[in-house]
């Protein structure tokens, strides 16, 4: 059967409706999640939602630079929605990742463009240790 110009609409209102979902989702945490606990948050509000919608649509934001997927050699890719540059701390012990108030330290990228030549576009710097939950309760 040949959809009616509405039907086509209301589905492309439901897959945008659910991105824009996972993308305020997204903001509203700074857990940098997975797309498995993104799709465990919003599979409530949308039933029929599948997994594989959820990791396109992630995919399709990172695309569009309103996500940064984030691998520091774990096993599932994180997200992140705060797009502007910043540092990371990783705890060794729970795994959580930690935004950090440090400044972005643009005298890093002049470093490397001087020394080699190359044209640095940016950087990230990730900090491995401890956080503060897991140093009071060890
Ligand atoms: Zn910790
Ligand atoms: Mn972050």
């Amino acid at each position: 059967m040949k959809k009616t110009a509405k039907q086509i609409t209301s589905g492309t209102n439901r897959r945008n409706r659910q991105r824009d979902r996972i993308l305020a989702l997204l903001r509203s945490t700074s857990t940098h999640p997975t797309a498995s606990w993104i799709y465990d948050q919003l599979k409530v509000q949308f039933p029929r939602l599948s997994f594989g919608t959820v990791y396109r649509n992630l995919g399709i934001l990172v695309n569009e630079r309103l996500v940064n997927r984030i691998d520091f050699g774990s096993t599932f890719d994180r997200f992140d929605a705060k797009t502007e540059p910043h540092y990371h701390f990783i705890c060794e012990q729970c795994e959580r990742i930690i935004d950090l108030e440090v400044p972005v330290d643009a005298a890093l990228e002049h470093l490397v463009d001087a020394s080699s030549g190359r044209k640095v576009h940016r950087h990230e710097i990730e900090f491995y240790g401890i956080c503060e939950s897991c140093s009071i309760s060890p």
